[in-house]
């Protein structure tokens, strides 16, 4: 867990997101997108450890990480009416593995879609993340109406 990993500061509360941990399993973490975000919802999936590749994944690991972004995906699409949800691993300024789970809603425009999401401002409001980090979290905990 090296010190200065913006990822593993975060796992280790140095570091907090609009409304706090909103998924925490002991393997991964999802937190809202850290401020400034650039929409509301934006997530971030990652691993407790500091891995710097999917191929560093113990099976465990590897056996939550897909049913994990489908409810994420789901979950998003509920709370946001995204039309689509993008899940996108770089890694590349933070090279902790992370997943951007990103709700693309109809209001983004056609030329900030895609990849183009990454170059939009971050102008997102503080308090509105918070209150859709907290509303994901308590629709995780309670997951009745999620895919398995
Ligand atoms: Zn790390």
């Amino acid at each position: 867990m090296p010190a200065d990993c913006l990822a593993c500061r975060a796992n280790r509360g140095d570091v907090t997101a609009p409304g706090g941990v909103i998924y925490d399993d002991g393997l991964w973490r999802v937190e809202h997108q850290l401020a400034p975000a650039v929409v509301p919802g934006w997530l971030i999936l990652k691993p407790l450890r500091h891995v710097r590749s999917l191929a560093e994944l113990s099976p465990h690991e590897a056996a939550e990480l897909g049913p994990l972004l489908v409810r994420l995906t789901a979950v998003l699409e509920m709370e946001t009416g995204a039309e689509r949800v993008y899940s996108v691993l770089l890694a590349e300024a933070v090279t902790h593995v992370h997943f951007h789970v990103i709700p693309r809603r109809a209001e983004i425009p056609a030329g900030a879609r895609g990849p183009a999401i990454f170059s939009l401002p971050a102008s997102a409001p503080d308090a509105t993340c918070a209150a859709i980090a907290r509303r994901i979290a308590d629709r995780l905990r309670a997951h009745h109406d999620l895919p398995a």
